[in-house]
């Protein structure tokens, strides 16, 4: 079932569309991040030329598809949207390289999860412009040198560590965000709330920036359900009031955590006494996958100061079991 935190998109992509920012202006916070960028749009203009290669990396949600949009808008470029995982074969990664034109950004999601033939394909289209590819096979194959036109490539990853050295250094630019403070949350909030027309006070905003796991595809979630609790059980604006009812409704408590993270706690803090645990121990026990519980839940917890990282493993900290013993009281 769906998971109303869940920092990934839930694929309602016709609403995160419209109140996506569609200039560096629009988008909030990450100030370093939107500097560089600012500077190195407007250097490579000034040049006349195409932009450097791009690595963003953050947990998802954060906003970096939204970048990749933003940084096409400014150049003025095309770009071409595909996932790691889709790029299978050397010959669809060749098909999308070869049909770009001078200037057009492809922007690669989850480019830690594309295969080793393939990211051997684009060291040399990234770094010389050119790609080598193998035509026919057995005995009469023979590899083929294409040209391509100058482009720049974007990738996102949640995970900045499992790009190798070799791939990751052939960006120019890389960039890591991070979760979001409470009041940058509380700006995009009372943004998206302008665009869709929803009503909502200064504090009903912040009541749900400060649930929201520093993270604005959560924020904007939230919004959507709280506006939908205001005009059944309010008068459709969204007060303090309203949208901590919504909230608590939601099972998502002051801190913006829902069972499944409190499971996580519950198991690290009662059944292995508050840690070291590993990652694949707590994984097995609440029913998720390594990789969820280290991109998606983690780093939230590890934030709000109720996880440590140690080299045994995880540990919960007092602030937790605290938070564990008034939250259980509540629920
Ligand atoms: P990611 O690619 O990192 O998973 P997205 O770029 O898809 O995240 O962003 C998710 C949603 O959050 C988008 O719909 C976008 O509107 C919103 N968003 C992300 N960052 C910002 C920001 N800095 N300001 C305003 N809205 C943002």
């Amino acid at each position: 079932d769906e998971r109303i935190v869940s920092p990934e998109s839930a694929g309602d992509d016709v609403y995160e569309v419209t109140i996506r920012p569609d200039s560096l202006e629009s988008f909030v916070g990450q100030e370093q991040v939107r500097e560089s960028l600012k500077i190195a749009i407007e250097a490579a203009k000034l040049r006349g030329e195409p932009l450097d290669h791009i690595l963003f990396s953050g947990p998802p949600g954060l906003g970096k598809t939204t970048l990749a949009n933003i940084i096409a808008n400014e150049m003025g470029s095309a770009i071409k949207t595909t996932t790691g995982p889709v790029l299978e074969k050397p010959g669809d990664v060749a098909a999308l390289l070869t049909a770009l034109k001078r200037g057009d950004i492809l922007f690669i999601d989850e480019i830690h999860r594309i295969n080793s033939v393939v990211e051997e394909i684009l060291y040399p289209a990234m770094e010389d412009l050119f790609i080598d590819i193998m035509i026919g096979e057995g005995p009469s194959a023979r590899s083929v040198k294409l040209n391509l036109e100058h482009f720049t490539l974007i990738g996102a990853t949640t995970k900045q560590g499992l790009l190798g050295s070799p791939f990751r250094d052939r960006f120019g630019i890389i960039s890591r965000l991070s979760l979001y403070n409470p009041e940058e949350l509380r700006r995009i909030v009372l943004r998206s709330a302008s665009i869709l027309k929803i009503e909502i006070t200064g504090e009903g905003a912040a009541e749900i920036a400060g649930r929201s796991r520093g993270t604005p595809r959560i924020a904007n979630r939230l919004l959507r359900r709280v506006r939908d609790y205001a005009s059944v059980k309010g008068d459709g604006t969204v007060t303090k009031e309203i949208a901590s009812g919504a909230l608590s409704m939601l099972q998502i408590d002051e801190t913006g955590l829902d069972e499944l993270d409190r499971r996580i706690l519950s198991v690290i803090s009662d059944d292995f006494d508050g840690g070291p645990v590993g990652v694949k121990t707590i994984a097995i026990s609440v029913g998720e996958e390594v990789r969820t519980i280290e991109d998606v839940y983690e780093p939230y917890l590890i934030q709000i100061g109720f996880i440590k990282r140690t080299p045994q493993g995880r540990e919960t900290t007092p602030a937790a079991r605290e938070h564990l013993r008034s939250s259980g009281n509540k629920i």
